[in-house]
């Protein structure tokens, strides 16, 4: 199977700022950011979407938001506020097809999304 864009980023074929990494997550910056802070936090375990993820991935998922807890946190928009987005398949506006929480700050966000 061909490796997903994150899985590269992931294994250093292609260049990001990351600014965090462990066993289980990688956390870098979006490439077009939408905001003064724009933070993917990506599993390394490639899971394409919400909807494939499992039973077995419950600590996987509850990791990643710690991350964008603490990105938040370390970035200072934790007081001021943030958005953690999943986009999912088409009409969710997902683009790369290995699951990524976008962590978005730094500004007043509008409300619906477009
Ligand atoms: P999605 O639309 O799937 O929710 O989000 C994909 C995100 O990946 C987009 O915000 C897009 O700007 C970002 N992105 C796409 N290609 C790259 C890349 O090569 N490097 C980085 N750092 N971000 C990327």
């Amino acid at each position: 199977m061909d490796k997903t864009l994150f899985e590269k980023i992931i294994d250093r074929e292609i260049p990001a700022e990351i600014v965090f990494e462990d066993d289980y997550v990688i956390a870098f910056n979006d490439i077009d950011p939408k905001a003064p802070i724009h933070i993917l936090i990506v599993p390394k375990k490639v899971i394409r979407s919400i909807n494939d993820i499992g039973e077995n991935d419950k600590d996987l998922i509850g990791k990643m938001f710690l991350v964008a807890r603490n990105l938040a946190k370390e970035k200072g928009i934790d007081k001021s506020g943030f958005r953690t987005i999943f986009n999912t398949n088409d009409d969710g506006g997902q683009t790369v097809y290995h699951l990524h929480l976008h962590l978005i700050g730094g500004r007043q966000m509008n409300w619906p999304p477009g």
